[in-house]
């Protein structure tokens, strides 16, 4: 059973190393009189294979989470095949809309993983890259002369600078 209050931001309303309005959206679910206390035991999170953009077949690939592909079922996917919400939008907005789980959709159980490593990373768990830009991830990293610490997820990064060279293009008329 998932533990909420392990993922919960320090301050009501702000996110930082983990998502307010995710943590927000499970805690209103897990609290839904009547229903909420089957959602706390049955809920999973699911990795959609059929992609969103154009129908292709997209495996599984933890170190490049695509938001848009990862869908949360509040009762499973064992009980009435189920409903969905989409992460990207409970993410970016706070809420979505509850659909029936199509089934066209191929879809794996990635909610064990998911949440451990949720838990351990934070929102790094989308962003391994580190190049994201994320609301409340002012305090994201910690500089040191040329490395920084990322505070979410510990990775260490160091600061190379690169010549690069640019070719100007310029148009005359002769
Ligand atoms: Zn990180």
């Amino acid at each position: 059973m998932i533990d909420i209050n392990k993922i919960k931001p320090k301050v009501k309303d702000e996110s930082d190393k983990y998502s307010w309005n995710l943590y927000n959206f499970l805690n209103r679910l897990f609290n839904k009189s009547g229903v909420g206390k089957y959602y706390k035991k049955q809920l999973e999170i699911h990795w959609l294979h059929n992609s969103r953009w154009d129908g292709s077949y997209l495996e599984f690939n933890k170190d490049k989470l695509n938001l848009n592909q990862i869908l949360i079922l509040p009762s499973g996917k064992q009980h009435y095949r189920g409903t969905f919400y989409e992460l990207s939008l409970i993410m970016g907005k706070g809420k979505a809309t509850e659909f029936a789980l199509p089934y066209s959709y191929e879809t794996t159980d990635i909610t064990e993983w998911f949440f451990n490593t949720y838990e351990r990373d934070g929102r790094c768990i989308f962003d391994r890259e580190h190049n994201g830009w994320w609301q409340g991830d002012k305090e994201r990293f910690t500089y040191i002369n040329n490395t920084r610490k990322c505070n979410w997820c510990g990775e260490w990064h160091k600061k190379e600078i690169k010549k690069v060279q640019v070719i100007k293009r310029e148009e005359t008329w002769v």
